[in-house]
């Protein structure tokens, strides 16, 4: 399956990505990729607001690497940018995280393909212009 949209704000990014969270169940695992300032932790903002987290606890886990906030539901957040291999995934746990009971988002989930599983939801994400933003969405058929 894929999908297409494009929002012309932050806010609407975060709109976006509170409604797409409403489409989730735990245990899913979201890979959002796109440059330095493409929008992911913007969308990752608006997942936690759907699941009734202040958006305001929502930074990029650059340092901590993982982020975790207690919602209606978990949210996992994972910030790979600085991860070198998969393997410093694995030792801080990863996989015990992508098949626990919250939903995970991984900014620079290409640092660790080879962890993830084929069911995985990708985003891409790309900025056409300054206010620009243009997601794809791709789930493999279940
Ligand atoms: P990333 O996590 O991909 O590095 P951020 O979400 O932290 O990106 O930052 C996105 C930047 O782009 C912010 O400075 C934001 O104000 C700006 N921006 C401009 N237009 C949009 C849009 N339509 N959606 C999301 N962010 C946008
Ligand atoms: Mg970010």
């Amino acid at each position: 399956m894929e999908k297409e949209f494009t929002t012309s704000s932050p806010d609407e990014t975060i709109t976006r990505g509170k409604e797409f969270v409403a489409t989730l169940d735990i245990g899913d695992i979201v890979c959002l990729q796109g440059d330095l300032g493409a929008g992911k932790t913007h969308f990752v903002k608006g997942m936690a607001e759907g699941l009734g987290i202040d958006s305001n606890d929502v930074s990029s886990p650059t340092f901590t690497l993982i982020n975790e906030y207690h919602g209606d539901q978990l949210l996992y957040h994972f910030d790979c940018y600085r991860m070198e291999s998969p393997r410093e995934a694995l030792e801080i746990g990863a996989e015990e995280y992508f098949f626990g009971d919250g939903i995970t988002v991984i900014e620079w989930p290409e640092r660790i393909e080879s962890l993830l599983p084929p069911e995985a939801i990708w985003i891409s994400i790309e900025a056409p212009d300054k206010n620009t933003r243009k997601f794809v969405i791709r789930k493999r058929e279940s």
